[in-house]
């Protein structure tokens, strides 16, 4: 069976090389058909020259894909796996934070047990700070809540899958991918087994505060309708509260004949229910462009180049 490892890489110049060799290190006379097919998204450094220097000596066991800018790496995972040749097809980061040791383990996972179709890696250590976990766990804990899929925390995209879910996978050609909810949402019997994240090797993270919030945004938009409920919700509430409130008032003025002073409530009302309106009409924007980003159809990647025997040959 052949084993396809798809790699996204931007800007990993001081990276690809050294992965290459800790693959073949760790495969060596344990998996012998392999490939590695590396997308090149858009990177600004030389991870495209190192790359092409990887395929001249290996065209056998390397693919190289280059987009034509930086896409993101949903969109990098998407183009590799769509030209991923294996049976068998294993997503993992070109930083050799994850070791490809560990993918050695998961095919003994998936030897054991055939009726497993997918086995992903969670972090066993978390390398960040107490504060970015625990927000993470609280992203978990809302979204388990309201996604029509299950979300793991910890699982990342570093996990092994049989053909058929791969190729569930590639049928879903939304725009906007989430593929935490993407391979939940496919089904399929998945095994979890923990891993250690090792330091990267060389560069940084690509993952700001910021990013990591729009992710977590965008991931919640992606599977679950529950925000578009809030602004039923909270307008029957407060039509609710506002009729009992005119019964106050009308049972006030007319059987103690107090006046209703009312400056202070009518300001906190009035900014209070503009507050909310704004608050809903932006969640319903927030759909409204996925749809209109979904509907332009532009493609997920635009390819630069592709590097591959085949395409040589031919
Ligand atoms: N990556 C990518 N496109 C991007 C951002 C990241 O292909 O726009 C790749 C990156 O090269 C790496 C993997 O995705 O191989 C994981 O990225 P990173 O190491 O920055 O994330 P972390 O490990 O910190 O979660
Ligand atoms: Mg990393």
């Amino acid at each position: 069976m052949k084993l396809s490892l798809v790699v996204p890489c931007f800007n990993e110049q001081d990276n690809v090389q050294p992965f290459y060799e800790a693959v073949e290190g760790a495969f060596r006379g344990v998996i012998r058909d392999y490939e590695i097919v590396f997308v090149n998204d858009g990177s600004v450094d030389k991870t495209a020259e190192n790359l092409k220097v990887l395929f001249n000596y290996h065209p056998d066991r390397v693919q190289v894909l280059s987009f034509s800018r930086n896409f993101g790496k949903e969109a990098a995972i998407y183009a590799g796996l769509s030209h991923a040749k294996g049976d068998l097809v294993c997503i993992i980061d070109a930083d050799l934070q994850q070791r490809p040791e560990v993918v050695i383990e998961m095919l003994q996972v998936m030897a054991e047990d055939d009726a497993v179709d997918c086995v992903a890696a969670y972090q066993a250590n978390r390398r960040e700070s107490k504060a970015l976990s625990t927000l993470k766990s609280a992203f978990y804990k809302v979204i388990n809540k309201i996604a029509e899929v299950d979300f793991v925390n910890g699982a990342s995209d570093f996990r092994l899958m049989k053909r058929p879910m791969v190729d569930a996978i590639i049928s879903l050609s939304e725009r906007q991918r989430f593929s935490k909810g993407i391979f939940s949402w496919v089904g399929f019997n998945t095994r979890y087994i923990p891993y250690d994240v090792a330091e990267r090797q060389s560069g940084e993270t690509k993952w700001s505060v910021y990013k990591l919030f729009k992710y977590a945004f965008d991931g919640i938009v992606s599977f679950s309708t529950f925000p578009l409920k809030i602004a039923t919700g909270v307008g029957l509430l407060t039509s609710a509260l506002s009729v009992l409130y005119l019964f106050i008032v009308i049972i006030q003025k007319l059987a103690f004949g107090i006046d209703v002073p009312g400056y202070a409530t009518i300001v906190v009302l009035v900014l209070f229910l503009g507050g909310m309106q704004l608050f809903c009409l932006g969640i319903l924007g927030e759909y409204i462009s996925k749809i209109f980003i979904q509907s332009k159809n532009r493609p997920i990647y635009i390819l630069k180049e592709h590097l591959s025997k085949d395409e040589r040959e031919a």
